[in-house]
């Protein structure tokens, strides 16, 4: 079977050191195995998105010589696809329409209970859609972590599918659409190792073969904190790529020699996909970056 693998960023922000190694670890992880690397756009959350960063996304990936294959999928232009699913679980009775408040729920145990599972509200008006769980996962394989066990309240918990204010939620949106795009492999941040238990369910409950998990180190800056746009994580450079690639490429584990460093990012991109292996990778979860204090 031929390797099919993504980049998945919301546009909320440009891409800064963090998303940079899921962006490279998911490049050379396809690359290296002569196969596919798409780009897919998590537009799901238009107040959490900034004007214009899917596009500034795609510069930088350009400037750091990420070339993706076929067309980028936007997940503003997949919102049918979303209701369609949802609707047919609603009719088979898989999914059903909550009005817990979050308080009710954290007053119930933090987990939710179930209560509306049976209470048939039909109105979708205000209120969230929940799939009922009957294909919980318990643990999952992760390629470089080995097994990962998941809590049994988590694992249990009937999820939300789409939510109250009406946007779907990304672990449904987020496995669709690797159906769609026909991903045999998610390489992405470990901090996404927490969702990926109900990602698996989901493709259980769909009856499709799931895909592998990879997740990677997670940069977080001295405090701990994962890089993100919400903590003023720096945009990477697009004048000046090498210093950062270099830099990226050595979190993930490449000792690169002086030749390659002197490179452009063609060069020293091609290499990468030359001597990548995931045995590189370190196994911690968290790492702390090098760009942390704003240097860059
Ligand atoms: N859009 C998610 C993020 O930027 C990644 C989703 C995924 O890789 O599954 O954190």
């Amino acid at each position: 079977m031929k390797y099919i693998g993504r980049f998945a960023p919301s546009p909320s922000g440009p891409l800064h050191f963090g998303s940079l190694i899921a962006a490279l670890g998911s490049y050379f992880q396809a690359k290296s195995r002569q196969g596919i690397w798409r780009v897919r756009m998590e537009d799901l959350d238009p107040p959490r998105e900034m004007p214009g960063a899917a596009d500034t996304i795609l510069r930088q990936l350009e400037a750091y010589a990420l070339y993706w294959d076929g067309e980028v999928m936007y997940q503003s232009q997949r919102h049918n696809a979303y209701q369609a699913q949802i609707q047919q679980w609603l009719d088979d009775k898989v999914a059903y329409y909550c009005r817990c408040t979050r308080k009710q729920i954290k007053a119930a145990g933090g987990y939710y209970p179930g209560t509306c599972r049976d209470a048939s509200i039909t109105e979708a008006d205000g209120s969230a859609v929940r799939i009922k769980m009957t294909h919980a996962t318990y643990q999952f394989k992760d390629e470089k972590h080995g097994t990962i066990v998941i809590p049994s309240a988590l694992a249990e918990e009937d999820f939300i599918i789409k939510r109250r204010d009406g946007l779907f939620a990304y672990n449904l949106a987020v496995v669709l659409d690797d159906i769609e795009q026909g991903i045999t492999q998610v390489v992405r941040g470990a901090d996404l190792i927490e969702p990926t238990g109900r990602q698996l369910s989901l493709y259980h409950q769909l009856n499709v073969t799931p895909v592998s998990y990879l997740h990677l180190p997670l940069a977080v800056d001295k405090q701990g904190y994962k890089l993100s746009k919400q903590n003023h994580a720096t945009a990477i450079d697009l004048q000046h790529p090498t210093p950062t690639l270099i830099r990226a490429m050595e979190f993930l584990g490449f000792t690169l020699p002086d030749d390659i460093r002197g490179g452009n990012t063609e060069e020293i991109i091609d290499w990468g996909c030359r001597n990548w292996s995931q045995d590189l990778l370190p196994f911690a979860t968290e790492i702390t970056s090098p760009f942390s204090n704003g240097a860059l």
